[in-house]
């Protein structure tokens, strides 16, 4: 079970050049001692954390892999891992509504899978309804990414972000009872997908306006294991009072 949090950075498109990049890989390097932190990046950023102590990944990876060379515009999870990242995001709610399909996604977790990376896998509805229809849309993203790909599945993170709380301010986010009572059926779909031992291994993250006022609250009345974080992300100190927020 996993005890310290993991706090990943999703940068998006939020930080252009590379100086402003490093600086920031400079300043929150140090935050390793409070938590487990990752940073998602573009994939051109990826060999400035060659020499610092976060482990960095990509936020999407291609479906297709070593052996299909002649898709200009791709971005292998071999590239990806070649360049140093040690982990990917898949299905982020930003590229499934660029029209990445339950099955691209499916694709892009198997293909980072067999290249060596460990997944964060982002799943949440679009919407809540009275009648719970939002639980079958997580268990269908799930099950889908997951589907036949079990075995491949030993280093995998979830990260459950409502799209519908994504990219507001604190008071947005989703409070922490209704996250607790996702957690709990996210964790008992991975146990039905997984087995039990399995699943209990598997870190469940929210995501969806942490910043630093709601931090603590979010990460020990929610039940996650750590967060996804967007926007405030972007800003090193920010960040780093996150990370501080998580450290139990
Ligand atoms: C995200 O899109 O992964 C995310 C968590 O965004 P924000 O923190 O900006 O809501």
């Amino acid at each position: 079970m996993q005890k310290r949090s993991l706090v990943i950075a999703n940068w998006k498109m939020y930080i252009e050049s590379p100086e402003v990049a490093r600086a920031w890989v400079a300043k929150v390097g140090r935050a390793k001692k409070d938590a487990e932190v990752w940073a998602a990046v573009p994939a051109p950023f990826i060999p400035l954390f060659a020499k610092s102590a976060l482990s960095v990944g990509a936020q999407t990876v291609s479906r297709l892999d070593a052996a299909h060379h002649a898709h200009t515009g791709e971005v292998s999870a071999t590239m990806v891992k070649n360049s140093g990242a040690s982990f990917t995001l898949v299905g982020h709610s930003e590229r499934r509504a660029a029209g990445d399909t339950n099955e691209a996604v499916h694709a892009q977790f198997a293909a980072a899978l067999k290249a060596g990376l460990t997944v964060v896998l982002c799943v949440g509805e679009q919407a809540r309804s009275q009648d719970g229809a939002h639980f079958t849309y997580i268990e269908e993203q799930l099950r889908s990414a997951f589907a036949g790909a079990q075995s491949l599945a030993k280093k995998v993170a979830v990260a459950y972000e409502p799209v519908w709380a994504i990219g507001k301010s604190a008071e947005h986010a989703m409070k922490p009872p209704q996250i607790e009572e996702t957690v709990i059926f996210i964790r008992k779909v991975l146990a039905e997908v997984l087995g039990r031992t399995a699943a209990l291994k598997v870190p469940v993250l929210y995501g969806g306006s942490v910043e630093p006022a709601n931090a603590h609250a979010l990460r020990y009345e929610g039940g996650v294991g750590g967060f996804l974080i967007g926007h405030a992300s972007a800003s090193p100190e920010e960040f780093l009072e996150i990370v501080k927020q998580c450290k139990g």
